[in-house]
């Protein structure tokens, strides 16, 4: 039985840390939990949040063992981020619509 790197508990499917490359159960998995040497790192990927862009194994946390990484931690942020942009966007097409308008205006009255 594999055991966890940081506490020593064992752990039938331990995750494996990809940046570190060491084995974790469940509570140590993520990089902050065990004190990563790759924790830099890892911050660097979760942190752009407008994306939904994991990539890296991240797509079972018991298929291959690799940790759904820091998915699970923010899940409520795109709709944060979301809302402002659709609000944005849906100004500028009113926006454009509306210099339109006043350019058709505009040429039928001169
Ligand atoms: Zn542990
Ligand atoms: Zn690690």
């Amino acid at each position: 039985m594999p055991r966890c790197d940081f506490c020593g508990k064992k752990v039938s499917l331990p995750f494996h840390c990809q940046y570190c490359g060491k084995k974790f159960c469940g509570d140590h998995r993520l990089p902050p939990d065990h004190a990563c040497p790759g924790l830099t790192a890892w911050k660097k990927n979760p942190a752009p949040g407008v994306g939904i862009r994991y990539g890296s194994g991240g797509t079972s946390a018991y298929g291959g063992g690799y940790p759904t990484s820091p998915q699970d931690k923010q899940p409520r942020k795109c709709p944060a981020h979301c809302v402002p942009y659709l609000k944005i966007i849906a100004a500028i097409i009113v926006f454009i619509l509306i210099v339109i308008l006043l350019f058709v205006l505009m040429g039928r009255l001169g």
